[in-house]
């Protein structure tokens, strides 16, 4: 609970450059309903920052003294979502805009309807509504803690946000400590938010952090998929990979990779990771498409292929089948920290396979693997992978880039020095146990 009043100031409309032409339509049309009716209407929190900031903001989230029932009974196009926190979606085609009754703080007297906290200090349920000020309060950092009131066109700053945007630096309202007990996911948003913004953290955010990593554990995993997203594909993955490992972060996300990066930040897998975060990076840049299957596929290679070593020795399986085994286990043990959605976990498979594949190019097997759906992911990886790894890997990555654009005629010809095919090397079958 913060005791503290936190400071307000208020600037008036030519005391500021933000204008409603640059925000959502949608966005403003819902303001001014909200408004007319008699609600106190804000464009609060990143979108109220961001156009301060003159970047483009992802959404534009709105809050209200409206309660989620009042809301729906003013917009038809308006769904009820959410238990932890109640929220209403006003949905216009492709874009939701996302309108949340103003927060309040806990009484002892609210019942486990409203309000809930683990044992921890986490809070499970906030249904409890409040004033502005205290939604305030609630919000994570000073320069989130921005409304923009459509009733007069003013942006109230609460904690200094104004300064604090001015100034570049990241500070979280209230005890740092007790607000990442609440939501160790605040955390995270702290790391990005300083890379996005490109701020600093102040010394109370930034100090429990390390030390408070661990708390992440508590977090359920579809919603850690959902801060993977955000930290790995919103342009920053680079610098969000090393800020990351920096506070002990990354190891929470990223469990399977830990071990191997642990004392060795200067290894094979920590440059494959960089890499790939690298070009990620890129590719947004150019506007070129993005999956959060392929960085998956990519930070968990390095982990399939130390567990097939293992599983090699300890079940005496071919290399294949060792791979086949450690995929799923490497697979499940990290969608126990992050829920990766099957759709994705099945494209990060392919590119698996396809890493045993495109070895394999004899007779009409290159052909065919160029028609493999998902060859250009499994063709990026081994990009990758020959970049860091050199030798062998890199000389058939290069094979394949050559192969892929040139002529048939020069293509038969490059599968025909390949020699006939192979026949794979299977290890010796475990003869049948005979029951005693
Ligand atoms: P962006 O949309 O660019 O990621 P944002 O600041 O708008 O940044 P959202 O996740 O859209 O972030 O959240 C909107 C606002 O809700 C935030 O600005 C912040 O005020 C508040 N908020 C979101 N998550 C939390 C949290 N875990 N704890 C406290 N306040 C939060
Ligand atoms: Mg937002």
């Amino acid at each position: 609970m913060i005791n503290k009043r936190l400071a307000v100031e208020v600037l008036s409309r030519d005391q500021h450059n933000i204008s409603r032409s640059n925000m959502s339509v949608n966005a403003v049309k819902v303001l001014h309903r909200l408004n007319r009716a008699g609600y106190q209407a804000y464009l609060v929190g990143g979108g109220v920052r961001d156009l301060l900031l003159d970047q483009e903001p992802k959404d534009f989230d709105i809050a209200t003294d409206a309660t989620p029932e009042q809301i729906k009974d003013l917009f038809r196009n308006c769904r009820l979502i959410g238990r932890r926190f109640r929220l209403a979606h006003i949905l216009f085609g492709r874009e939701v805009i996302e309108v949340a009754t103003l927060r309040g703080h806990h009484q002892e007297t609210d019942t486990e309807k409203l309000a809930k906290q683990s044992d921890g200090g986490m809070l499970l349920r906030d249904n409890v509504y409040g004033t502005i000020d205290e939604d305030a309060e609630r919000r994570d950092f000073t320069v989130n803690a921005l409304y923009y009131n459509v009733a007069d066109y003013s942006i109230i700053a609460y904690g200094g946000g104004i300064d604090d945007l001015e100034a570049g630096i990241l500070r979280m309202i209230g005890d740092p400590e007790t607000r990442y007990k609440e939501d160790p996911v605040r955390m995270l948003r702290a790391i990005r938010f300083a890379t996005k913004l490109d701020m600093i953290m102040s010394p109370e955010t930034e100090k429990p952090i390390k030390t408070m990593a661990p708390l992440l554990s508590s977090i359920p995993a579809p919603r850690l998929f959902e801060e993977y997203q955000k930290l790995f594909l919103s342009g920053k993955a680079l610098a969000n990979y090393h800020m990351l490992n920096e506070y002990n972060l990354f190891q929470q996300l990223f469990p399977v990779c830990a071990d191997l990066l642990e004392n060795n930040m200067q290894g094979k897998e920590s440059a494959l990771y960089q890499l790939v975060c690298k070009n990620t990076d890129l590719r947004l840049a150019n506007d070129q498409r993005v999956t959060p299957a392929f960085i998956i596929a990519a930070f968990l290679w390095n982990p399939i292929e130390a567990r097939a070593q293992a599983v090699m020795v300890e079940a005496e399986l071919s290399y294949y089948d060792a791979m086949m085994v450690a995929m799923n286990d490497i697979c499940d043990q990290q969608c126990r920290s992050i829920a990766i959605p099957k759709r994705f976990t099945s494209m990060a498979r392919d590119v698996w396979h396809l890493q045993l594949r495109l070895p394999r190019r004899s007779g009409a097997k290159a052909f065919k693997l160029l028609t493999h759906p998902k060859f250009r992911a499994g063709y990026d990886l081994l990009l990758l992978r020959g970049e860091i790894e050199g030798g062998e890997v890199e000389e058939l990555a290069q094979w394949w880039t050559t192969f892929q654009h040139t002529t048939e005629t020069i293509q038969r010809d490059m599968v025909r020095k390949l020699g006939a095919p192979k026949k794979r090397r299977r290890a010796p079958k475990k003869k049948p146990r005979t029951p005693e």
